[in-house]
Parts: structure tokens; C-alpha cells; sequence
């Protein structure tokens, strides 16, 4: 099958330590349950509707990642089932996703997304926007919320330079914050993951120090 072949692929092909996210967006319960039976565990989806129905659907030890652009109306749908959101981009949203969580009895793990790329329609925060949210008393007071991480996508551009360059500017803050370099009221010990790499660009970010890849397209492929 080729679900089955180009997972293992791309699982030959990833350096120790990268949890690989399979981007099943748009994709059908049967491509999952394929992918699950060749021992994936962890996928990512960007609607929340969609995530939900899915959750529901499959099997219970699935690790369910929120990864697209959240609107603060549907963080309910997810509330119960998400593993990880990748994609808090203001502290409304967080502020809403500490809420849902109160209601769940439990901790919602997030990254932040952080703006790298040289385009106009991508989401995310800039170096000045997160050292601000990560040091305010609002975030302080959110305890059903844990930040472990960042997230960013790179240009979408044939220039692998262009792309290296946005990774490890990533990579650079990332590790500034992990340091100390950056003073946040963020808990270090649980700020561990990098998440970058699609399926276009995920052999350069790793070797720019991602921790965690988002791949779709080369594992289900393309979508309509
Ligand atoms: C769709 C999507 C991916 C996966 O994209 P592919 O090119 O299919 O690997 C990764 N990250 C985010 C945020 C996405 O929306």
C-alpha cells in the first residue's frame, strides 16, 4: 500500500529525536486507520469540526494535533481531544483555550506560532509580539495551559536558501528563550519542541533543529 510505504519512507529518513506528525487533513478515517496500523500515532488536522468527527471515530490512543490557523469559536470543538495545539497566535485565543480547558478538568499543551516567513497570508507572531504575551500578568494567569514550544512555517518558494534562513532564525529563538538569552515566565523544562517541515522542506528544517515535523502530502498524498 502506499500509505504503508511512504510513511516507513519518510520514517527512514527522520533524525533521532523528530516526532513526525501525519497531516491527515481532508483525508479519510480509512487513510488513517492505515497509517495506524503500520504503528502512527500521532496526526494533524486544522479543522476543528473535522478533528472532532475523527476523534470520535478512531481509535482512542491517537494523539490528535490541532496544527492550522484556530479561530477562538471553535477551540470548543477540540477542547476534549487535542493533544497539542500548534497554533496560538494571540493571547485571546490562549486565553480562550485555558477556559475550555478549566472545563475539561485538564491541561491543554501548546507552541506558539511565530511569523517567518516572507509572505503575507501566513499567521504568527514576531519576536517583539511573544516576548510581549509570554511576559504579561494575563499569561501568568492562565494555569490550564502549558507552552512547550514553537511553531513556524517557512516561505513557500523553490529557494531552499530563503527557507534554511527562516528555520534557523526559528531555531535561534527557540534556543535564546530555552537559555534564558530571552527572559518569559515560561516553565524551560517543559519547553522542548520545534516545530517545522512540511513535506516540501522537512530534510532542511531538520537539519536546522527541528524537534517535530508536519507531513501530509508525502504520506496520503496530494489533497483536492
Ligand atoms: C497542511 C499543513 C501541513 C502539511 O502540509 P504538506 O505539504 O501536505 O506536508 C503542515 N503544517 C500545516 C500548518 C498545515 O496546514
Amino acid at each position: 500500500m502506499l500509505i504503508a510505504s511512504n510513511l516507513q519512507r519518510i520514517k527512514n529518513e527522520l533524525q533521532k529525536g523528530v516526532t513526525l506528525v501525519a497531516v491527515s487533513k481532508t483525508k479519510p478515517n480509512e487513510a488513517i486507520k492505515a497509517a495506524y496500523a503500520e504503528g502512527q500515532r500521532v496526526f494533524g488536522e486544522n479543522r476543528p469540526q473535522e478533528l472532532k468527527a475523527k476523534a470520535d471515530a478512531l481509535p482512542q490512543d491517537i494523539e490528535w494535533h490541532m496544527i492550522g490557523h484556530l479561530q477562538s469559536n471553535k477551540v470548543k470543538y477540540i477542547a476534549p481531544y487535542v493533544s497539542l495545539i500548534h497554533s496560538i497566535d494571540k493571547l485571546s485565543l490562549l486565553q480562550e483555550v485555558n477556559k475550555r480547558a478549566i472545563q475539561h478538568q485538564r491541561v491543554i499543551r501548546v507552541l506558539l506560532q511565530i511569523y517567518i516567513a516572507k509572505e503575507d497570508s501566513k499567521f504568527g507572531l514576531n519576536k517583539d509580539e511573544l516576548i510581549e504575551l509570554v511576559n504579561s500578568e494575563a499569561f501568568q494567569r492562565l494555569k490550564n495551559i502549558q507552552v512547550v514550544g514553537l511553531m513556524g512555517m517557512a516561505t513557500n518558494t523553490d529557494s531552499d536558501l530563503l527557507v534554511r534562513g527562516e528555520f534557523a532564525e526559528l531555531k535561534q529563538l527557540f534556543d535564546q528563550i530555552k537559555k534564558g538569552e530571552i527572559s518569559t515566565r515560561l516553565d524551560l523544562t517543559q519547553f522542548t519542541i520545534l516545530s517545522m517541515g512540511m513535506s516540501g522542506d522537512y530534510t532542511i528544517a531538520m537539519e536546522e533543529g527541528s524537534t517535530m515535523v508536519r507531513i501530509g502530502s508525502s504520506i496520503f498524498g496530494l489533497r483536492d
